[in-house]
C-alpha cells in the first residue's frame, strides 16, 4: 500500500484511488464541480488543480494516481492563483441571477465563489446570451446561461441511467447542453431517472418545473424518509416548510405539504439516486383525505365506531384480514400483536403499477409497488387471499383490496387514509394516518431497515394505525374469552 503525501500529512492509500479521492477519505476538502463519485471522470473544470512538490505547475487531482512517496500541496499560492482565475472564467458569462434562481442557498458556484474567489467579474465585455429556457421535458427545464458546462448530466444519462438522452452540442463559446440525436438515444422525457440531474447539476442550470419559483431552500427542512413507491425503498429527504417560517397570511397549506422530494445516500439500498416515482409522492400521499370514523357511511364519533369495531370482531368466530404491505415494521408487529392469533391474515398489494409507468430495470425500480411487503410476508406468510365459507368478519386495512371479491354480506371494518366509495360501505371505517404524519420503518427486499420520520401533524380527525390496533386489540382479547 502506497503511503502519500498532502499538505504535509502522511496517508496510506490504493493504487486504485486518485489523489482527490484519498483527500476526500481523510477529511481534506479539494473543490470540485465536474468530479462525481458515482461518475466517470471528466476533468473539464480544472478546479480541483493541486501542486505536486517540486512542480512549477498546476495538475487536477481528481485525475492523478496515487504512487509511493507522491507529495502534493492543495493550498499553495499557484493552486489558490488557479482556483479564483478559473472562478473568474467560469462567472465570465454566468448571469449571476441568483436573486432569482432556485438553487441559490445551493449552488456550489456560489460557495466556491465566496471561498476562493470573493472580486466582481474583472470582464468590461457583454455576457453571452444563451436560451434562458429551454424545455428538456414536461419536468426538466434548462437555462444555458447559468451552465458550467461540467457534463455531469450528459454523463448520468449515458453511464447510470442509460437513456443517452444528452449530449453538448458546438464548441467554445457556442457550447450548448442539448438533447442527443446520437445512435441508442432516447428522450429525457421517457428517462425514469431524469429528475437526478436537478440534483447533480452544481449550478441553476437544470431545474425542476414543479418547483421552480416556488420556495426558497432555506425556507425548507428535509426530513429523513423512504420511498414507498416500490419495494426498494430509497432513502430521500422530504422538503417541507420549516416550523419558524411557517406561513400565515398567505395559503396556509404550504405548510403541510410536500414541497420537494431529492435522494438520501444509502449505498446499502439506493445510492445516491432515486427515480421520478419518489419526486412525485405528493401525487401519492397528498390525495384527499378521509377525516371522520363512519358507521355505513353515517359520520361518527371516533368511540362510537371503536365500540362498533370491538363488537363486530368479539362477536366473530372466523374473521379475515387483509393486511397492508405499506403498513410500517412496527404497524405490522402492532398487528401481529393485536389480532394474529384471531384472524387469519393474508398480506394483500396496496398498490400495482400504474399505466405508463416503468414496471421494473436493472436500476432501482422493482416490480413489487409496495414498500414493505418483505416484513408483512415475514410476519403473515404469504399465501394468497382465501376466504372460508364459514368468514364472518373481514378487517381491510388499507389500499388494493377487492371489494367486489369479499364475501357477500359479511361484515367489514376497513382503515384507509383516503376518500374512497368503499370507505362508506363498510360497517365501521377509520381513517389512518399516511407515513408522513408518523415514524417508523420499512425493510425492503433484501431486508435492509430505513426510518423515516415524521414531517407534518397528522389531520384533525386521523388515528395512527398502530395506536387503533392496540386499542381494539386489547380489548376483543378480553371480550373473546368472555362468553
Ligand atoms: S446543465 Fe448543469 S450538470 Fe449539465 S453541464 Fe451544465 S452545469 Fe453541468
Ligand atoms: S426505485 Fe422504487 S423506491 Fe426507489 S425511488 Fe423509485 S419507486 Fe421509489
Amino acid at each position: 500500500m502506497p503511503r502519500i503525501f498532502i499538505d504535509g500529512q502522511p496517508f496510506d492509500a490504493s493504487l486504485e484511488h486518485t489523489v482527490m479521492q484519498v483527500a476526500d477519505a481523510n477529511g481534506i476538502y479539494i473543490p470540485r464541480l465536474c468530479w462525481h463519485p458515482k461518475l466517470s471522470i471528466a476533468g473539464n473544470c480544472r478546479l480541483c488543480v493541486v501542486q505536486v512538490e517540486g512542480r512549477s505547475w498546476v495538475e487536477i487531482s481528481c485525475n492523478m494516481p496515487v504512487s509511493e512517496n507522491l507529495r502534493v500541496q492543495t493550498d499553495t499560492e499557484l493552486v489558490r492563483a488557479h482556483r479564483k482565475a478559473i472562478l473568474q472564467f467560469l462567472t465570465l458569462n454566468h448571469p449571476v441571477d441568483c436573486g432569482i434562481c432556485d438553487k441559490a442557498g445551493e449552488c456550489t458556484l456560489q460557495d466556491y465563489h465566496v471561498a476562493y474567489n470573493g472580486e466582481a467579474s474583472v470582464s468590461r465585455e457583454p455576457k453571452v446570451e444563451i436560451t434562458k429556457f429551454y424545455s428538456l421535458s414536461s419536468r426538466i427545464t434548462l437555462d444555458n446561461e447559468r451552465c458550467v458546462l461540467c457534463t455531469r448530466c450528459v454523463r448520468f444519462t449515458h453511464e447510470v441511467s442509460k437513456s443517452h438522452a444528452l449530449g453538448v452540442q458546438d464548441r467554445g463559446d457556442y457550447s450548448v447542453i442539448r438533447p442527443s440525436q446520437g445512435p441508442g438515444a432516447s428522450p429525457l422525457e421517457h428517462d425514469a431517472y431524469s429528475d437526478n440531474i436537478i440534483d447533480l447539476c452544481p449550478v441553476g442550470a437544470l431545474l425542476s418545473k414543479d418547483f421552480l419559483y416556488k420556495d426558497r431552500v432555506w425556507y425548507l427542512k428535509a426530513t429523513p424518509s423512504v420511498c414507498p413507491g416500490c419495494e426498494r425503498g430509497c432513502n430521500i429527504d422530504v422538503w417541507h416548510r420549516k416550523p419558524e417560517w411557517a406561513l400565515r397570511s398567505l395559503d396556509a397549506r404550504h405548510n403541510t405539504a410536500i414541497a420537494r422530494v431529492t435522494p438520501r445516500d444509502n449505498p446499502a439500498v439506493n445510492g445516491p439516486w432515486v427515480c421520478n416515482k419518489a419526486r412525485d409522492l405528493a401525487q401519492i400521499l397528498e390525495r384527499p383525505r378521509a377525516h371522520a370514523p363512519m358507521a355505513r357511511g353515517r359520520e361518527v364519533p371516533f368511540d362510537e365506531a371503536l365500540v362498533q369495531a370491538r363488537a363486530l370482531i368479539a362477536k366473530a368466530r372466523r374473521p379475515v384480514a387483509l393486511v397492508s404491505s405499506w403498513g410500517s415494521n412496527e404497524e405490522l408487529q402492532a398487528f401481529k400483536v393485536a389480532f394474529g392469533e384471531r384472524f387469519a391474515c393474508f398480506v394483500k398489494a396496496d398498490h400495482q403499477p400504474a399505466d405508463g409507468e416503468v414496471v421494473a430495470d436493472e436500476l432501482l425500480i422493482r416490480a413489487d409497488k409496495n414498500p414493505n411487503g418483505h416484513t408483512a410476508r415475514a410476519l403473515f406468510g404469504s399465501a394468497p387471499v382465501a376466504f372460508a365459507p364459514d368468514t364472518d368478519l373481514v378487517l381491510v386495512w388499507g389500499e388494493g383490496a377487492d371489494f367486489a371479491a369479499l364475501p357477500r354480506g359479511v361484515p367489514v371494518i376497513f382503515l384507509n387514509a383516503y376518500l374512497a366509495p368503499e370507505n362508506g360501505h363498510a360497517d365501521v371505517f377509520f381513517p389512518i394516518s399516511v407515513m408522513t404524519e408518523q415514524r417508523g420503518h420499512f425493510s425492503n427486499f433484501e431486508g435492509v431497515t430505513s426510518a423515516f420520520e415524521r414531517c407534518f401533524a397528522k389531520p384533525p380527525g386521523v388515528l395512527d394505525a398502530q395506536g387503533l390496533f392496540e386499542a381494539l386489540g386489547v380489548y376483543t382479547a378480553r371480550e373473546a374469552v368472555t362468553p
